[in-house]
């Protein structure tokens, strides 16, 4: 790759805040071969030029290209509105309430996401940032704006490079791709402000980090640490949705590592956080299921959101129903905290209390009825990953259960079960 341009992307005054004037970006020839990006994604963003429109690959896409990671899916950002969009493009929709974006739909469920260059609002804010009880809390996010915006409102620097997959040039407003080559998350502005703007951002850091093998900048990590009572005023069910993909991700291990290590889990689930602080054997169990969670996600199979959880949890459940003669009041004891933080679907909830109470019955052996049950191969997989921890080995009934339903294709599987808790 070469530089074309010297200019520094992150211009600071005195106060080491960026600066608002239209900034120069730095471009280098990408070594991105167009073939690995979607061909639908390549399609839109020529029809939007055609019409004379801007338009980049943006986000996860770019940043995953570049590290030479499969991207999961390619986000486009334009200067076209969405209505402009969705003319041009009939198989589109336009969703969002407070953010309206355009979706456009491919084949096999395929969706493109086609969003307007937007900049962050806070910018026109009264707000001092360097007041440590300012409420810098972002609440809207619905202003056009510039591509250099656009780019500098992102969360990360690996995250806020746009490719010209026509000119085959990766244009860098924020200095990521020094940090893709040097492997390492960074916030794209100060770390405390931009934790503060949006405290899920700190788990967006551990996911990046975890899943692809990255540092992450000391200034970030401190930040981190020292905001992280702010994950207490995210939207809950984002927080879930972290808390959910970041066992996902095939790095669970790592990243609840990472969670705990910097106080995350504190504050997000001090249930699971006491536990691991007695260094006990239900520690060592609690990342073997995790291990093991990372190995299937690596043999393609993913386990449902109740088992994951499950995982996740089974070391403070069974010490809370340990013994107890009222297990539901004592369920609830547990996890109403939990909910609370959480905002976990009750369905979920119930879920998780099956397939937690089915494993005294499996490790027994005695399955009895148990195959027959709905919520059969739930609980059976989560026996298996509590195998795995133990180093134990698998009984034979366990490998005996029909193929299908160890591995369920993960796109349905896991659609199929959000839509309906
Ligand atoms: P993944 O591979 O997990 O999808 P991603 O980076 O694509 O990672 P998305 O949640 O799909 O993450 O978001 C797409 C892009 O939107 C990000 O790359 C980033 O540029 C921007 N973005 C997402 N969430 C935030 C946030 N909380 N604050 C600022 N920018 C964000
Ligand atoms: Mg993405």
């Amino acid at each position: 790759m070469t530089l074309a341009s010297s200019e520094s992307p992150t211009d600071s005054d005195d106060s080491g805040d960026l600066v608002d004037d239209e900034p120069q970006p730095e471009v280098f020839d990408a070594e991105v071969r167009n073939e690995d990006v979607d061909r639908d994604a390549l399609k839109v963003i020529r029809r939007l030029r055609r019409y004379g429109h801007d338009a980049y690959l943006v986000g996860g896409g770019v940043r995953d290209l570049l590290l030479g990671v499969r991207p999961k899916d390619f986000d486009i950002a334009t200067s076209a509105r969405p209505n402009e969009v969705k003319t041009l493009f009939r198989n589109s929709r336009i969703i969002g309430r407070r953010f309206r974006l355009a979706h456009i739909l491919f084949g096999g469920g395929k969706i493109i996401e086609t969003a307007t260059f937007r900049r962050d609002p806070t910018e026109d804010d009264d707000v001092d940032p360097r007041d440590e009880d300012a409420d810098l809390l972002i609440r809207r996010d619905n202003e056009f704006g510039e591509p250099w915006e656009d780019a500098r409102r992102r969360d990360f620097t690996i995250n806020g490079l746009f490719y010209d997959s026509e000119s085959n040039e990766v244009i860098d407003y924020v200095g990521g791709m020094r940090d893709v080559r040097g492997r390492v998350v960074r916030t794209i502005g100060q770390p405390d402000v931009r934790f503060r703007e949006d405290p899920v951002r700190i788990l967006r850091a551990i996911k990046f980090s975890a899943r692809l093998d990255l540092g992450i900048d000391p200034p970030a990590y401190d930040a981190m640490v020292a905001q992280r009572e702010e994950l207490a005023r995210a939207a809950r069910p984002r927080l879930l949705e972290e808390i959910l993909r970041l066992l996902r991700g095939g790095a669970a291990h790592r990243s609840y590592w990472l969670m705990w290590e910097i106080g995350a889990l504190d504050v997000l689930l001090p249930q699971l956080s006491f536990h691991l602080d007695d260094d006990s054997d239900e520690s060592r169990l609690l990342w073997g299921r995790l291990d093991a969670i990372d190995t299937l996600m690596r043999a393609g199979s993913l386990p449902t959101d109740a088992v994951l959880f499950a995982a996740l949890m089974l070391g403070p459940i069974e010490e809370a129903l340990d013994g107890v003669k009222d297990t539901t009041r004592a369920y609830e004891g547990l996890m109403g905290d939990v909910v609370e933080t959480l905002a976990v679907p009750r369905r979920l909830k119930e879920r998780v209390r099956t397939i937690v109470q089915a494993q005294r019955r499996l490790r027994a052996g005695k399955l009895g009825a148990l195959p027959r049950r709905e919520y059969f191969d739930e609980a059976a997989t989560l026996f298996s990953l509590e195998c795995h921890a133990k180093g134990q080995r698998r009984p034979e009934w366990l490998d005996e259960r029909p193929e299908a339903s160890q591995a369920a294709p993960k796109r349905t599987r896991r659609r199929r079960r959000r839509n309906r808790s």
